[in-house]
């Protein structure tokens, strides 16, 4: 296992620059995911990374050896692509044991090796099927067995579990998750999906037009998403992002848009102070608007009216559409609470929760 250390890596594409000046450390053991929009790069970055795509500017280090113009074969990585890329001729047994023939391992030993590993991913009972015979997640296996055996420094996972439905693609991220616990391999995983990126990374990156947006846990990603595109971005919904101004009112400070006239809390009051009559954007996740007052919120402060648009009932919850003057939004509502479309109904805010954005950076004040 190993470290890896991206440094400064620039990747163009003739005058277009798909990655920007990306760098990046890695510990040994951990696991990283690359998620952002098609296009941000990401899949670009993980390629230089491979040697499988040749670096414009920058350095690439894994385990204090520089890399970034080794070749491929060279780099003792194993990826695992979205679509498995299996040698389709040879059966789930070949295909496991190919890389270790090719490196002259006795045949004793490959058989251990390939038993293991198709036990450890639940496959030990196909191992004489060809790839066409097996299921979509059964084939995922065993691209993954195939990088396992291998032993490599590092892992790459390139969108593994896009070709699989909703359901299995829950599952085998718990096993991936499991794999890379026993294991303990450093790995780098990329994904367009953010709810993947949540539940599987140790640490995150988030990319937008080829440069990172943020680099943190999941949990430092939710509280404090870095500016407005991955507070939109990450959390399913998405946290709630709206125009607003901040106004002094009998010495409070107040979060003001057509809709809503909100109190802001003293110890938010305080950074937010600079900003008075200023535009900003207000970020409101759906778990902090909720239809009753608890705590010691203050009803005065924080409550408003809004119409119900749609209601989506998803058993442990549910999420109600809103508008208010124009502004639309989610909240997440306990499923005992009776809410009907149509109706125009007084709903609060956690202002102690709520975020705010510089309305012309984007970039988090608060
Ligand atoms: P996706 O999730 O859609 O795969 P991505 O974030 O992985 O997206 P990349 O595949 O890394 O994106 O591509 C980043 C940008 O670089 C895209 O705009 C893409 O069109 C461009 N690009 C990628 N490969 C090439 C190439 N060989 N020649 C020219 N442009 C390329």
């Amino acid at each position: 296992m190993a470290q890896v250390k991206i440094e400064n890596v620039t990747k163009n594409f003739g005058r277009f620059e798909a990655v920007k000046d990306f760098s990046l450390e890695i510990e040994d053991g951990e696991f990283i995911v690359l998620v952002g929009p098609s296009g941000c790069g990401k899949t670009t970055l993980l390629r230089m990374v491979a040697g499988l795509e040749t670096v414009t500017s920058g350095e690439i280090h894994i385990d204090n050896t520089e890399v970034t113009h080794m070749p491929a074969k060279k780099r003792d990585i194993a990826m695992v692509f979205q679509n498995y890329a299996l040698y389709p001729h040879m059966n789930v047994y070949d295909n496991l044991a190919f890389a270790l023939k090719l490196r002259k391992m006795p045949k004793a030993e490959i058989k251990e090796v390939v038993k293991k590993t198709a036990d450890l991913l639940g496959i030990g009972d196909f191992v004489n099927r060809l790839p066409n015979q097996l299921s979509g997640g059964q084939k995922q296996r065993v691209a993954l067995g195939r990088a396992i055996v291998r032993q490599p420094k590092v892992f790459l996972f390139d969108e593994p579990l896009s070709n699989l439905d909703a359901k299995l693609r829950v599952s085998m991220r718990a096993e991936i998750l499991d794999i890379h616990q026993r294991l303990n391999n450093t790995s780098i995983y990329v994904t367009h999906d953010q709810l993947e990126a949540m539940t599987m990374g140790t640490r995150i990156i988030i990319m937008k037009d080829g440069v990172v947006q943020q680099n943190g846990t999941p949990k430092e990603i939710y509280k404090h998403p870095a500016n407005k595109f991955v507070a939109g971005f990450m959390g399913s919904p998405a946290m709630n992002v709206m125009p607003c101004t901040i106004k002094e009112e009998a010495g409070n400070l107040m979060a003001v848009n057509k809709g809503m006239n909100l109190t802001i809390p003293a110890d938010q009051a305080d950074r937010l102070k600079p900003y008075v009559n200023q535009d900003l954007y207000m970020g409101l996740r759906p778990e902090h608007i909720t239809d009753s007052v608890v705590g010691d919120q203050k009803k005065n402060g924080s409550a408003f009216k809004a119409f119900v648009r749609l209601v989506e009932p998803l058993g442990s919850e549910q999420l109600i559409h809103l508008e208010a003057e124009g502004d639309r939004f989610i909240a997440r509502i306990d499923p005992r609470s009776l809410i009907n479309y149509g109706e125009t109904l007084e709903f609060y805010a956690r202002m102690e929760s709520a975020t705010f954005f510089d309305g012309k950076t984007e970039e988090r004040i608060v």
